[in-house]
């Protein structure tokens, strides 16, 4: 094999052809010419990991989003941050005078920033050599060192090699191109071997020859797999009849994280959604996983929750971390990590994905010892109301008829779960497939809770189309007015961007922008706004007095959750604009205490 040859501007140079071309046939062309221009050095995970970022595992992360991205350049670049190009940087989503047409996408605006200070000529770095340096970027700890290595990169680097680099880091290329097509033209059996091994290296390794067929892998302990993904259903009747003439069992949809548990022996590995290992769930589960799995060897499919045994359910979504970190203190509280395994996929030395799910629940009851509030099987022991014993909640069942899968879902709805998932019992476990075997039913597709009618009192700028342009809004209900008046203060309530066409969000920011006031000063809201301060949800724009603005109805997910980010005491989950009511004037808002008595009439306080 020869030394590292491959230069990196002969990436960027497909990077631009890439993203020039309009057709797919063209931009695969593109990317086989640099693949067989990397045929000499065999440099094949270099390249391929800078060309799919979000797929490469081998890197961890860099910790650097935009804004913290825009501060490092700006001291990398030895910017004053009160200078016109530092504005521009750190507020490279908003509009105005100081940025300019590329508002909206960091890394065309940071290039913008960068031609001013960096020759066009190539700096001649290798695409090793920048592996290399972006593996001590994401290992360095401090700002200071990312500051340092980002300086070094500029030096090595023109302003057109720079703006990739930025990509990288940001994990996002904008090539217009799927990560299936450019697994296909590497290789023909690269996608298959990753999605059983989420591992871009050894595809790399492996596959190094296109000619040379790959043998099917199988899925292993201690290697990731890709998840099987659910494919939305807008109703009961259309998701049976999707799955007419099947067997169907129809499962509680949890609310936690994705985890996949590896089990070797004694050691125990916890696989995220995005095949990130998680050993954080080590000091609250192993000696559960240990003492309630009966194989030596596994790998089982569910959803990592938090059990309040107090409350005897199920704690709302987001504390995972936090009960995780608690555990690991050795701190004893009501609330514990509970695996929810609703499926297997190996067990002892063989993959079971090809049994059939039927198969397979029966393993999950072999080998595992279900533990209240620990760890749990989600397996269904026969069909409507003969599951559950009095009092307990019903988590899967075999439906029979649509019927079955109505009373089931509105059941997991009032008892304030996501949804439900339907699942083919003969069907096997298709890594990485998402192609409507599993059908995912949830109440924000169905039947929302009744319309909200809020204010609208801020706006969010949105990316990339809508850069510059406000493309979100944070919303309030009134506080409560004397009767006979109007409204005097609105209460921040939530933030709601989806479920307006375009021309109907381009036409309400029309009409709102006259009194869109850019907030200056985050500390200070209009007088007739309540807000929370610490929240970091402040809007961009505020409006500049309540009678200016519009009414939206907004629907959305049955539950609400207890907010912290915003000043009203509940907020909603999964929110979504139903209409603009541009017939209903500002001060028929809803109100808080009306909200809060919905709020406790839905849950049967
Ligand atoms: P959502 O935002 O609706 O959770 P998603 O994009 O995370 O969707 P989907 O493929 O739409 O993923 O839904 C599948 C997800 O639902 C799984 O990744 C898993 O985390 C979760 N889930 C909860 N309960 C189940 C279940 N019983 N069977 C399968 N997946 C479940």
């Amino acid at each position: 094999m020869s030394d590292a040859t491959v230069e990196f501007r002969v990436l960027v140079a497909m990077f631009e052809a890439m993203q020039r071309s309009k057709s797919s046939v063209e931009k695969r062309k593109k990317f086989r010419k640099f693949i067989d221009h990397c045929y000499h050095s065999r440099e094949y995970f270099s390249a391929i990991r800078l060309i799919l970022p979000s797929l490469d595992r081998e890197r961890s992360s860099y910790g650097l989003k935009e804004s913290v991205l825009a501060i490092c350049l700006i001291d990398a670049l030895v910017m004053s941050r009160e200078s016109e190009d530092a504005l521009r940087l750190i507020n490279w989503r908003k509009g105005g005078a100081k940025t300019g047409a590329n508002v909206g996408n960091f890394a065309l605006v940071a290039a913008e920033v960068l031609q001013r200070r960096q020759g066009t000529a190539s700096g001649g770095l290798k695409i090793k050599e920048l592996n290399h340096i972006l593996d001590r970027l994401a290992s360095s700890e401090n700002r200071g060192e990312k500051t340092s290595i980002l300086s070094d990169l500029i030096k090595k680097t023109n302003a057109k090699e720079m703006k990739w680099i930025l990509m990288i880091i940001l994990k996002d290329l904008k090539l217009g191109v799927s990560e299936k097509t450019l697994f296909h033209e590497f290789h023909p059996d690269a996608e298959d071997l990753f999605n059983v091994t989420c591992d871009l290296k050894l595809v790399c390794e492996k596959l190094k020859d296109r000619t040379q067929r790959h043998k099917r892998q199988d899925i292993e302990v201690g290697k990731a797999v890709r998840p099987q993904l659910a494919t939305r259903v807008s109703d009961a009747a259309n998701a049976w009849k999707k799955l007419h003439g099947k067997q169907v069992v129809v499962e509680c949809k949890f609310d936690g994280d994705r985890i996949q548990i590896h089990k070797n022996g004694t050691e125990i590995q916890f696989f995220s959604r995005n095949f990130i290992n998680h050993p954080e769930y080590g000091p609250g589960l192993s000696n559960i996983i240990f003492q309630n799995i009966l194989v030596d060897r596994c790998i089982l499919d569910g959803e990592m929750l938090v059990w309040d045994a107090s409350a005897n359910r199920f704690s709302e979504f987001g504390s995972n971390q936090e009960i995780a970190k608690a555990a690991k203190e050795g701190l004893q509280t009501d609330r514990q990590l509970c695996y929810v395994a609703f499926d297997i996929l190996y067990v002892g030395d063989t993959s079971v994905i090809h049994r059939t799910l039927k198969e397979r629940h029966g393993l999950l009851r072999k080998i595992i010892k279900p533990c209240k509030g620990r760890l749990e099987i989600l397996v269904p022991d026969g069909g409507l109301n003969t599951t559950c014993a009095v009092g307990e909640p019903c988590w899967s069942l075999i439906a029979h008829s649509v019927e079955d899968v109505e009373i089931f879902f509105k059941e997991t709805i009032e008892n304030r779960d996501e949804g439900v998932v339907l699942k083919d019992l003969d069907s096997k476990w298709e890594p990485g497939d998402r192609s409507g075997k599993w059908l995912k039913l949830k109440p924000d597709y169905m039947h929302a809770s009744s319309d909200l009618d809020v204010l609208i009192i801020g706006g969010y700028f949105g990316s990339g189309r809508r850069g510059g342009e406000v493309a979100q809004f944070l919303v309030g209900l009134a506080e409560r007015s004397a009767p006979n008046s109007y409204p005097k203060r609105f209460i921040s309530f939530c933030r709601v961007g989806t479920g307006l066409s375009d021309d109907e969000l381009d036409t309400l920011v029309f009409k709102l922008k006259p009194y869109f006031r850019k907030n200056e000063n985050p500390k200070r809201a209009p007088i007739f706004y309540e807000v929370t301060y610490n929240s970091k949800e402040r809007p961009d724009v505020w409006v500049d007095s309540p009678e200016k603005s519009v009414i939206l109805s907004i629907t959305s997910d049955i539950r609400t959750i207890k907010s912290t980010v915003f000043a009203a005491p509940y907020s909603l989950r999964f929110p979504r604009i139903d209409r603009v009511r541009y017939d209903k004037p500002w001060y028929e808002c809803l109100d808080v205490q009306s909200f809060v008595d919905l709020v406790h009439s839905n849950n049967g306080n």
